[in-house]
């Protein structure tokens, strides 16, 4: 048997394999994969694939980053871990003072967790609990936007609205309320993106005139939601919402895990609607896809909130891993890179690379909605069969590139290291994989 053959057969005998129906694997290939470099995935055999979509949007400098790879070899031979609560140490403070220089203004309080989805825990507990320790306990509902995304642990997926992953577990989850979302997709012919903007804004003010006396934060995902098919909305809703959201008193969480770093064009989405939140959830491409950890930053107002004699009144959440060294150095090397190498400057010339190669591809006849926010890209398909993204995801993998689309819209958000004949190697691949279905 060859090297692919025995670790697929070992793999699916003994992993249960993430998102997947593990029957699918009787048709569909596994990937083994057994080195990585810069864009390229290789299997056992030598055969490469290009990481169209940065391994789930962790990776953002490549794989086998020489630059991460060393920041990690460096830190081991001082420690690999303690625990965060009582103890510190210079990577979690040196990331934790970065954050705070690079974030929106007024977010000087950086707390650890392990992933997306434990940030997103932390970002709603500790808004509820604010409002308790502020004498306002009713304050503890959730407004989320329709098609939202946050991820699957059973408070993370009470905020998020994407069925295929909510409905079977419904009758564990806590209600949460849902406003429309400023999805551009959505506007009418008359619209543009900015008015269908103003226009969901004010069905977020109309809930929030009813219900802000229950309700503790607003949860959004800025700029794209990004699991919901990379629904795009302008910038204008976030200002509108940071408005809102200080005239009824109701928190703002800004979860930029998926766009955070660079992925929209600034190096936070928010920058863009030139806001703050009063939370800001990051991970994913924090450790450039190295490793989990995840943080939330919050106001001096929030953290003032806590600060107390009684122990009940801070806040009693951890995880064992919080601000592992590890993942905070491969973090801070991350920073270093985007800011000596220009990274966000260098991407204005890679996605004005991909927007002239991809003409092609707007103006095909099977593509709706082309749009492009910073480095991520997608399109819907039109008379997509049942299965599609299931099928287009087994060829691309034939072609030599993955991409994985979400249900009917394909898209693609690469690592920033992706060079010129990359791009027209995946662009190429797009269009023979429209013209073949
Ligand atoms: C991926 C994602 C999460 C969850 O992160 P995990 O690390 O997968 O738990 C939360 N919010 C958004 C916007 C995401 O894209």
């Amino acid at each position: 048997m060859s090297g692919n053959a025995k670790m697929i057969e070992r793999s699916l005998r003994a992993v249960w394999h993430p998102c997947t129906q593990m029957k699918h694997h009787e048709t569909l290939p596994l990937v083994p994969v057994s080195r990585a470099e810069g864009v390229w995935l290789y299997d056992f055999e030598g055969r490469r694939i290009l990481d169209a979509i940065s391994s789930w949007w962790v990776n953002l400098l490549g794989h086998g980053n020489p630059r991460i790879n060393a920041a990690l070899r460096d830190q081991l031979e001082s420690f690999e871990h303690v625990m965060l609560a009582g103890f510190t140490h210079a990577p979690a403070v040196e990331l934790s003072e970065r954050l705070a220089r690079l974030a929106p203004k007024g977010l000087g309080h950086c707390f650890f967790g392990s992933d997306g989805a434990s940030a997103v825990e932390v970002a709603l507990k500790m808004s509820y609990h604010y409002w308790r320790n502020t004498g306002r306990p009713s304050k503890s509902g959730f407004v989320t936007l329709a098609n939202g995304y946050h991820g699957e642990t059973l408070g993370a997926l009470s905020v998020t609205d994407i069925p295929l992953y909510r409905d079977t577990y419904a009758p564990l989850l806590r209600r949460s309320a849902r406003v429309p979302s400023p999805d551009w997709r959505l506007a009418g012919p008359g619209d543009t993106p900015r008015e269908y903007a103003q226009r969901c804004a004010g069905a977020l003010e109309a809930y929030l005139e009813r219900n802000a006396a229950d309700t503790a934060a607003l949860i959004i995902e800025p700029l794209v939601q990004c699991a919901g098919g990379m629904a795009m909305h302008d910038a204008h809703y976030l200002r509108l919402a940071r408005q809102l959201c200080d005239r009824f008193e109701v928190h703002l969480i800004a979860d930029e895990i998926a766009v955070g770093f660079g992925r929209t064009g600034t190096l936070f989405a928010c920058e863009q609607a030139k806001i703050a939140p009063d939370f800001l959830c990051l991970s994913k491409g924090l450790t450039g896809g190295y490793l989990p950890l995840s943080v939330v930053m919050a106001t001096d107002r929030v953290y003032q909130a806590f600060y107390d004699d009684r122990l009940e009144r801070g806040f009693l959440h951890s995880h064992s891993y919080s601000g592992n060294p590890l993942a905070c150095r491969a973090a801070l090397a991350v920073l270093d890179i985007l800011d000596e190498d220009k990274v966000l400057e260098r991407n204005l010339r890679i996605a004005a690379h991909f927007n002239r190669r991809a003409e092609t591809l707007r103006s095909h006849r099977r593509v709706a909605h082309f749009r492009n926010t910073g480095m991520i890209w997608a399109f819907d398909v039109r008379g997509a069969k049942p299965g599609f993204g299931r099928d287009f995801y087994r060829r691309a993998l034939e072609a030599g590139v993955l991409l994985r689309p979400l249900g009917d819209t394909v898209y693609w958000m690469p690592p920033y290291v992706i060079a010129d004949a990359e791009i027209d190697f995946l662009v190429d691949a797009l269009e023979k994989l429209l013209e073949t279905d």
